[in-house]
């Protein structure tokens, strides 16, 4: 069973996967709590449900694309069956995870897109650094960026742990917060071989909105 905060279609907001259609199986709970989190709906709501019951309603959308996301999905040890039950039924699975907890036992077939917490995020401490060493080419980084100085802590981390040979980078933009401007500027000035990106859905509709 995985207690599970909702599951719908839509498309994909971010990451290079961005535009495409997409179903969302959103896991209840979160072992972080971000300054910026805008999902904290999920820390607590939701439903038990068997891993075949949530297999049929992503059969039911129809997009080969699934998201599990959450909160934390891998606060929840059976999101790992999960994503191995869609892959073997030929699904693209998407991971979003905080990157708090191990990665190393998602199965290989999942894209992973884990955050790098900054410190505008205030949950930098709890990064597990040693997640990069199982991240494949494929895999994408995301830092979700409150301001200048996370920007400039990004960038180390970057080169510190040499993430753009081992991965995707993906720099966001905290919603609201910082102009995207200011992170696209740094990116071109810098040079840096990561790819912005802002969260399209909160383009396409209202910013509370849930199930999109
Ligand atoms: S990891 Fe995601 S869901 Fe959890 S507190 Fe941070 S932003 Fe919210």
């Amino acid at each position: 069973m995985l207690k599970v905060n909702e599951i719908y279609a839509s498309i994909q907001g971010e990451s290079t996967f961005a535009g495409l259609p997409c179903t969302f199986v959103r896991l209840t709970y979160c072992n972080l709590r971000c300054s910026y989190c805008d999902t904290e709906y999920a820390f607590y709501e939701g439903a038990e449900m068997p891993v075949e019951e949530i297999i049929k309603k992503v059969q039911q959308y129809g997009n080969n694309l699934v998201e599990i996301t959450g909160g934390e999905p891998l606060v929840q040890p059976m999101s790992l069956n999960l994503m191995t039950e869609l892959a073997n039924r030929g699904y693209k699975v998407l991971l979003e995870t905080g990157g708090s907890l191990p990665v190393e036992k998602v199965d290989p077939r999942v894209h992973i897109i884990m955050d790098i917490k900054t410190p505008y995020s205030k949950m930098e401490k709890k990064n597990r650094y040693e997640n990069i060493n199982f991240l494949k080419l494929t895999d994408e980084v995301k830092f979700v960026l409150g301001s200048q100085e996370d920007i400039t802590w990004a960038i180390e981390k970057i080169h510190e742990f040499n993430l753009t040979n081992k991965c995707k980078v993906l720099f966001s933009p905290v919603f609201g917060t910082i102009k995207p401007v200011e992170i696209v500027d740094r990116i071109v000035q810098e040079r840096l071989p990561v790819r912005f990106q802002l969260q399209l859905h909160k383009f396409i509709w209202p910013v509370e909105q849930k199930g999109v």
